[in-house]
């Protein structure tokens, strides 16, 4: 149940509000929007009676009820779009909302000291403002590489002192998550943990912003149930990814980018959403359109993998795009970013196609 206050209704009005209805054994989740108070109620609600609320005040403008089951992650309980503000050396930067538009980039996996720093560098000077790679890698072999580990967190680190990059990492295992969210500026769960409800809880119950990715086979409210275990265990800002899911069609590109579910979520959550065409497509020649059809569609933001050297990376090489194919592509994408009105910040807006 959501409780609309009217606008203008004093601080002591809310307070006392709020007061009353955990006295009847409710918990509150208090959103103060531009213009209207909401306090919404959390728990079961089904033998409070509509009227009864909506007498406590002469400032209660209206009482509604959330028919969906996630309720922290819907647009009824939050009407003004969520963003997640990451502080980084270089300014905060603003994920979701009507700003501009956020690129996260980087390799797969951190391999290297010189390779995530010149992925650093060059992507920073390509416009991302945030910068991806892989310490802990979930890999579907046991024998595949399965990432750094802690030297891989040291190296991020680095990289972020050296280009004032926020970084984005992946946490596998609730042991990790302490040190892991040391480092990273957004702790990612990874398609494959979307349904871990014990590593959701732990990331839900720490600082750090979470960039939850949606599983395979995750229909769009299973994806914003998880969410609601992050949002639910406190932390208010999670990000959403779209990567692809798995359909009858993996002969030309790794899985199915559901790009439908941008539009759909913009209708039903405030939570930010961004898209990975990488892991979407599987292939560094489609990378670009969809990206383009990632920003004209409604997309808070992108996450593209880049790699300095594609052929030799030890994971994801396929999909990664080189240094200079992601200058390209941001220079393209500029255009279509200043259309739908939501700038991208490149490091030359207007440098022509290569
Ligand atoms: C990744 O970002 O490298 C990754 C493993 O992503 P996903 O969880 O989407 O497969
Ligand atoms: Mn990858």
């Amino acid at each position: 149940m959501i409780v609309v206050l009217k606008p203008g209704a004093p601080q002591g009005v809310v307070d006392a509000l709020v007061d009353q209805l955990r006295g009847w054994n409710l918990e509150t989740q208090t959103i103060v929007g531009r213009e209207n108070v909401v306090i919404g109620l959390i728990g079961d609600t089904s033998s409070l009676c509509d009227d009864r609320v909506q007498e406590l005040s002469p400032f209660i403008d209206r009482v509604l009820r959330v028919k969906k089951r996630f309720k922290r992650a819907s647009r009824e309980f939050h009407p003004e779009r969520t963003v997640v503000s990451v502080p980084t050396a270089g300014g905060t930067v603003e994920i979701g909302g009507e700003g501009p538009l956020v690129c996260m980039a980087g390799p797969c996996s951190v391999e290297s000291e010189a390779m995530i720093l010149e992925t650093a560098h060059r992507v920073k000077a390509a416009g991302a403002r945030i910068l991806r790679g892989g310490a802990y890698k979930p890999r579907t072999s046991p024998y595949d590489f399965q990432g750094h580990g802690e030297s891989a967190l040291e190296l991020l680190a680095a990289a972020r002192t050296a280009t004032g990059l926020a970084i984005v990492t992946e946490v596998m295992d609730t042991s990790d998550l302490e040190a892991i969210a040391e480092v990273a500026d957004i702790v990612q769960v990874g398609a494959r943990n979307m349904q871990n409800y014990s590593l959701l809880k732990k990331v839900g119950q720490q600082p750090k912003p979470v960039l939850l990715k949606r599983a395979f086979s995750a229909t769009i409210d299973e994806w914003l149930l998880a969410a609601e275990y992050i949002l639910a265990a406190g932390n208010p800002n999670v990000i959403l990814c779209e990567r692809g899911i798995r359909t009858f069609d993996r002969q030309y590109t790794r899985n199915t980018l559901d790009l439908a579910a941008v539009p759909v979520l913009r209708s039903i959550t405030h939570l930010p959403v961004i898209v990975d065409p990488s892991h979407g497509t599987g292939l560094s020649q489609f990378v670009e359109s969809c990206s383009k059809a990632a920003v004209a569609i409604g997309a808070d933001g992108l996450m593209i993998e880049v790699h300095p050297d594609p052929a030799r990376a030890l994971s994801d090489g396929p999909q990664c795009l080189t240094p200079d194919e992601f200058d390209a592509a941001m220079a393209n994408l500029a255009p279509i970013a200043l259309a739908v009105g939501r700038p991208l910040q490149t490091a030359a807006p207007a440098a022509a196609r290569p």
